[in-house]
C-alpha cells in the first residue's frame, strides 16, 4: 500500500486558482484526489481548472466561485459538493490576503478587519461547516496555510502576522477537539515564496527582497510546487499520527 496515495479522496482547497492553492492542488490530483477550487474570479478559477483538467480529466477537478468570509457561500458551495463527490475528505485552508502599513497604528480599521476575516475568520466558517462532513467519512484531513509571520512579527504587516499566529493556535484547538473523531488538523507555514501575492514586493522593496534571498539557507525565493509534498504527506495516510503540528516548508528560513 502506497502510503500517499490520494486515490478516491475529495480535496477542497481555498483560493485554489492560483499561487500556493494551485501548486497543493496539483499536487494532490497526481497523487490521484479529486480536487475542488474555491475563489472569487472566475477567470482564475476556469484557467486553473482547464491547467488541470486537460492533464488530469476533467471528472478530477471542479472550480466553484466562492467567499469564504460568507457562511452562506461557502455552505451553497458544500451542498454541490456533497452531491457530485458524495463528500469530503480533505480541507486546505489557504485563501489569504494582506494589507501592509509602515506601523501597525498606521493600518486603517477596514484594512485590519478585512485581514482578519480572510485569513482567520473565514478558516473557522469553512472549518466548521466541513468538519461535519468530514467526520461522516469516518475520518480525513484539515490543513491550514500559516506563514513565517505565525512565528515572527513584523512592523509593516500587523494583521496579517496576527491572523497568521492565530491560524497555529486554532489548529492546535482543533486537533485536540478531533483526533478522537480519526480528523487530523495541522499547519503548514510557507516561507518567502513567488505567487501574486508577493508579486509586487521585489519592486515595492528591492532591498529587503534580496535580503530575504540571503537570508534563506536555500537561496532562494520558494515556489507553490514546493508545497505540494509537505500537503500531500498532511491529506494522506502517512501523517495518521501527526496532528496539532505546524510545518515550515520555507528553505530553513526560521531556523536561524
Ligand atoms: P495568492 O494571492 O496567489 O492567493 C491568494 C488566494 O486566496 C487567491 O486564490 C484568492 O483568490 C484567494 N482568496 C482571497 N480572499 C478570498 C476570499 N474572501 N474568498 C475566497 N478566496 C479568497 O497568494 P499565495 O498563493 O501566496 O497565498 C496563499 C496562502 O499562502 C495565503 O494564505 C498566504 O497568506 C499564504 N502565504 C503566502 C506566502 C508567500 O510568500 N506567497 C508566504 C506565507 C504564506 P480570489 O482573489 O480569486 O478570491
Amino acid at each position: 500500500m502506497n502510503l500517499f496515495d490520494l486515490s478516491g479522496k475529495t480535496a477542497l482547497v481555498t483560493g485554489g486558482n492560483g499561487g500556493i492553492g494551485l501548486g497543493i492542488a496539483r499536487g494532490f490530483v497526481e497523487h490521484g484526489a479529486s480536487v475542488v477550487l474555491l475563489a472569487r474570479n472566475t477567470n482564475k478559477l476556469k484557467s486553473a481548472s482547464i491547467e488541470i483538467g486537460e492533464k488530469f480529466g476533467y471528472d478530477k477537478v471542479d472550480a466553484m466561485k466562492c467567499d469564504v468570509t460568507d457562511r452562506s457561500s461557502i455552505s451553497k458551495v458544500l451542498s454541490r459538493v456533497t452531491e457530485k463527490f458524495g463528500g469530503l475528505d480533505v480541507v486546505v485552508n489557504n485563501a489569504g490576503t494582506n494589507k501592509r502599513s509602515d506601523e501597525p497604528h498606521l493600518l486603517s480599521d477596514a484594512d485590519w478587519r478585512y485581514v482578519i476575516d480572510t485569513n482567520l475568520t473565514a478558516i473557522h466558517n469553512v472549518t466548521s461547516l466541513t468538519f461535519p462532513l468530514i467526520k461522516q467519512r469516518g475520518g480525513g484531513k484539515i490543513i491550514n496555510i500559516g506563514s513565517m509571520m505565525s512565528i515572527f512579527g513584523t512592523a509593516y504587516a500587523s494583521a496579517y502576522a496576527a491572523s497568521k499566529g492565530g491560524v497555529v493556535q486554532y489548529t492546535k484547538s482543533c486537533a485536540v477537539a478531533w483526533a478522537k473523531d480519526n480528523v487530523q488538523v495541522n499547519a503548514i507555514l510557507p516561507g518567502w515564496i513567488v505567487t501574486e501575492m508577493t508579486d509586487d514586493f521585489g519592486k515595492l522593496f528591492p532591498d529587503r527582497y534580496k535580503l530575504i534571498e540571503g537570508r534563506t539557507p536555500a537561496g532562494r525565493w520558494g515556489i507553490p510546487d514546493d508545497l505540494a509534498g509537505t500537503a500531500v504527506f498532511l491529506a494522506s495516510d502517512a501523517s495518521r499520527f501527526v496532528t496539532g503540528t505546524s510545518i515550515p516548508v520555507d528553505g530553513g528560513y526560521s531556523v536561524w
